[in-house]
């Protein structure tokens, strides 16, 4: 049976090699409705290549063009839109879109008890307590696509979580993982854009620069797995080939490695529990790369991580300022306000500045995000 997929931030990096997938097995699914941002022209063509019933985009206006151009589909706008179209009636919602705007979306389909493949971090880190309930109280299903997650998943098939002792997570180290601290003072948004092993969109580039990338992926598998940060461990791995690790009890440790090409994690969130072919796709030759290297996290080098770890041991909203606080000094770095390392900085600043408050709801952290955002603005004055 054809899968209808939805798939939220089509125009971007993860949404994009969404659609590739969709393309290689149109036997296997069909994009019955997709969102974009501002990026008229690509959601145009996927508009024309995949006759979606319905569309959203960013701006009103674009969607009333639309509506002049193409009277089959349905298009809604902004952030109902966005929620209109995540509940749409589908078999698998993919949220690639970038940043906390994700979170409202995914309860919503949560509600409904979709199955919901999830790039989209960010809502992890900000809500993951209120994801994760909801989940279990309307029978949804989550699917991680971030490629640590997947391979930690894919490390924990068949196994007893209860079992497992340890997840440790590779990191690549990002785009300055050779600078020293002293070099990153006057390190350029180009210079911190350009990745050594990924190819992804700009604000997950930055954090990857940054490690911050890390530090949301430590309390996405906190949030996903339900391990203590004490049980959480972070490897420094240049190569990118193994993308995560499960410890067992009994010191065996299972591992999930491949080429780096986030088109793999993605297709097995689609397709899980079955496997399809992926055609074309490099394969890992492990004699071909000959040697892996490993190295211990140094967490004043990377001192975004420990702050990572810090909010998610405190928990409560500290992490939804975490997030935001990086959200908007990440904005801020692109558009050349602030030096690379007044990211982390800000980020420690707005921690420091907040009093937590445990268990909140989703209108109390929607409240903090934005507050948040704002100190982080007014630091600049
Ligand atoms: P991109 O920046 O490439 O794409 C983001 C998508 O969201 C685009 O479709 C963009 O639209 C849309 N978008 C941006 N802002 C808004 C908004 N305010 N309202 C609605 N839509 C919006 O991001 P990535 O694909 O790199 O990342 C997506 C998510 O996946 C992130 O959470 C990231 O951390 C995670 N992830 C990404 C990986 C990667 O390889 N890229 C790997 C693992 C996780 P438009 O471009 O049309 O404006
Ligand atoms: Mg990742």
């Amino acid at each position: 049976m054809v899968k209808k997929i939805i798939l939220l931030g089509a125009t971007g990096s993860i949404g994009v090699q969404t659609t590739d997938i969709i393309r290689e097995h149109p036997e296997e699914f069909k994009l019955v409705g997709f969102s974009a941002g501002r990026n008229m022209e690509l959601a145009k063509k996927f508009i024309k290549e995949f006759h979606p019933e319905i569309v959203c985009v960013q701006n009103e206006q674009d969607a009333n063009v639309f509506r002049g151009e193409f009277p089959r589909t349905a298009f809604v706008s902004g952030s109902a839109g966005l929620i209109e179209t995540a509940v749409y009636e589908a078999d698998v919602l993919v949220n690639a879109v970038i940043g906390s705007v994700g979170l409202e979306p995914t309860l919503e389909a949560i509600k409904l008890g979709r199955t919901i493949a999830i790039a989209n971090k960010e809502t992890l880190v900000t809500a993951g307590h209120l994801v994760m309930e909801s989940t279990k109280r309307y029978g949804a299903a989550i699917l991680p696509v971030d490629s640590e997650h997947s391979a930690l998943f894919q490390s924990l098939n068949g196994e007893k979580i209860e079992q497992a002792t340890k997840l440790i997570l590779t990191a690549s180290g990002g785009s300055f993982r050779d600078s020293t601290r002293d070099q990153l003072k006057n390190v350029t948004v180009k210079e911190a854009l350009n990745h050594p092993n990924w190819s992804m969109g700009a604000k997950i580039t930055i954090d990857s620069a940054t490690m911050v990338n890390k530090g949301l992926e430590v309390i996405e598998a906190n949030v996903l797995f339900n391990f203590d940060y004490d049980d959480i461990e972070v490897l420094l791995h240049r190569e990118s080939i193994i993308h995560s690790m499960v410890e067992f009890r009994d010191t065996s440790v299972m591992a999930q490695l491949g080429t780096p090409d986030m088109r793999v994690p993605i297709q097995y969130a689609l397709t899980y529990p079955e496997r399809l072919e992926r055609p074309n796709a490099k394969r890992l030759n492990l004699a071909e790369i000959g040697k892996l290297h490993f190295q211990e996290m140094d967490y004043e080098r990377f001192h975004a991580l420990q702050l990572a770890f810090d909010a998610g041991r405190t928990g409560g909203t500290m992490t939804t300022v975490l997030n935001a606080a990086n959200e908007q000094a990440v904005a801020m770095f692109l558009n050349e306000e602030i030096k690379f390392l007044q990211i982390e900085e800000m980020i420690e600043r707005a921690m420091y500045a907040h009093n937590p408050i445990p268990s909140p709801d989703l209108e109390t952290i929607l409240h903090v995000d934005s507050e948040t955002r704002k100190t982080v603005q007014n630091m600049l004055k």
